[in-house]
């Protein structure tokens, strides 16, 4: 670290795989001027929602919130398409002045009355908070009126950070769900926090078929509000996405009796275990046999596929940023498998239990970040000599600016990463990014 100029009030967000004494600093707001790669509340909590594929999405404040997160999800849908519009109240000096909550009345009746919603979610942005619009009261109004749910997300970017913004979805799903929490129970779960980016939620969806569990809903991934709606009624959450998802879990727990597991689809390693975790959680002997026939005959496919590539990428170096310490501990396990060491690992939200196991699955000399920022990551991959770096959109650039392969393992890629496919999938991309000649160009 002594070579790399560090913010003095960054310093405790940095330690190395070898520092077991150092408690890196985590679940805390971005340091002033530091640039984080974090998104602000009002996008932690959109990215939640908007998978919710006949939902409308209404954005109070200025136009400038609702480009910055136009169609952000990339999800796919196997119905509706409605999510992957926009609605804003454009809100401009005047409105700032004299108040919004008429503007936004106006909205949520253009939206009512020309597109019969079942539920719209109006998000209040940072200057909504600053005014003081009650937003609240226009969303109970409206709820009456149209006879819809219309469900306040209040989120001025400026209230916290990205994982506060995934507290405010999870409310409004529970905001949702709870009129409906006295559903009986039937036999199936919940799968949560899975977007379906690239169709990942199918192929999860998939493998419950195959060893015969039942889906009852999924959020949010290619969800719609009479899917969610039924989500009560589960005997199990798995949750994929621990760190946007972990609250609503331990809420459906607390109040609808629903337990959960956390799980992670990604490498071959994690999908065998919760396989066999969600089978043995749920399921019946055939449940497990089922899961245990298929993860063997999965598991040798794989091995087959990994080590026709193993030459080609043994002994290279890995950077890891990216948005939940889940997927970061995954990603780890999966390089490992492949004979690629993790050199750099971060994230944005992860959590001091994810960075103690991140920190025994690294090497001694990993540097490990939480919440880090361009110039950290710059330095950190310049000086670890990393090959590759796998990140969402924001991290692309400084990757090809310093001439480094890519991988996106966020919102644009248009390739499942999930599950055994998704494995050959990532093990094709990597190659082919890590072993492009244009690196030997820069
Ligand atoms: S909520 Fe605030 S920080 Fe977020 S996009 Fe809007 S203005 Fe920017």
């Amino acid at each position: 670290m002594n070579r790399v100029k560090i913010l003095d009030e960054r310093r405790d967000f940095i330690t190395y795989g070898n520092d077991p004494k150092t408690i890196i600093k985590c679940e805390s707001n971005s340091v002033s001027g530091a640039v984080s790669q974090r998104a602000c509340v009002y996008c932690g909590a959109r990215v939640v929602l908007n998978p919710i594929t006949d939902a409308f999405h209404i954005v109070h404040g200025p136009i400038g919130c609702a480009s910055y997160t136009w169609d952000i999800r990339g999800s796919l849908s196997s119905g509706s398409d409605l999510y992957r519009n926009s609605f804003s109240t454009d809100l401009s000096e005047k409105d700032i002045v004299f108040g919004g909550e008429k503007k936004l009345a106006a909205a949520i009746d253009e939206v009512a009355q020309k597109h019969s919603p079942r539920v719209i979610f109006v998000y209040a942005t940072c200057i909504v908070g600053v005014i003081g619009d009650d937003v609240e009261a226009v969303c109970r109004q409206a709820e009456k009126k149209y006879n819809i749910r219309v469900i306040p997300v209040k989120s001025p970017g400026f209230s916290g950070n990205k994982s506060y913004g995934y507290k405010m979805a999870c409310d409004a799903i529970m905001n949702l769900i709870s009129p409906h929490k006295n559903r009986s129970k039937i036999k199936g779960i919940n799968i949560l926090g899975d977007f379906n980016l690239a169709g990942e939620m199918w192929i999860i969806q998939n493998y419950m078929k195959i060893i015969g569990i039942d889906v009852v809903s999924t959020i949010t991934g290619d969800a719609s509000y009479e899917t969610i709606i039924k989500a009560p009624s589960a005997q199990l959450n798995i949750v994929q996405c621990a760190g946007s998802m972990t609250y609503l879990a331990k809420r459906m727990e607390q109040e609808m009796n629903i337990p959960f597991i956390k799980i992670s689809f990604f490498g071959v390693e994690d999908t065998s275990s919760s396989l066999l975790r969600i089978a043995q959680a749920v399921g019946n002997e055939e449940n497990i046999e089922k899961a245990e026939k298929f993860i063997k005959q999965e598991e040798e496919r794989l091995k087959v596929f990994e080590n026709k590539y193993r030459k080609s990428l043994e002994g290279k170096k890995a950077a890891i940023y990216v948005g939940g310490g889940f997927k970061a501990i995954s990603l780890i396990r999966q390089f490992k498998s492949m004979g690629i060491e993790t050199v750099l690992v971060g994230t944005q939200t992860g959590r001091p239990e994810e960075y103690e196991l991140i920190r025994k699955l690294v090497g001694e000399n990993t540097v490990i970040l939480d919440d880090a920022n361009p110039a950290e990551l710059e330095a950190f991959i310049k000086e670890k000599g990393a090959d590759i770096l796998v990140g969402g959109v924001k991290e692309r650039p400084l990757a090809y600016k310093l001439g480094v392969a890519f991988c996106d393992h966020n919102h644009e890629r248009k390739h499942a990463l999930a599950g055994y496919d998704g494995t050959i999938n990532f093990i094709k991309e990597i190659n082919l990014s890590i072993n492009s000649p244009v690196w030997e160009y820069v």
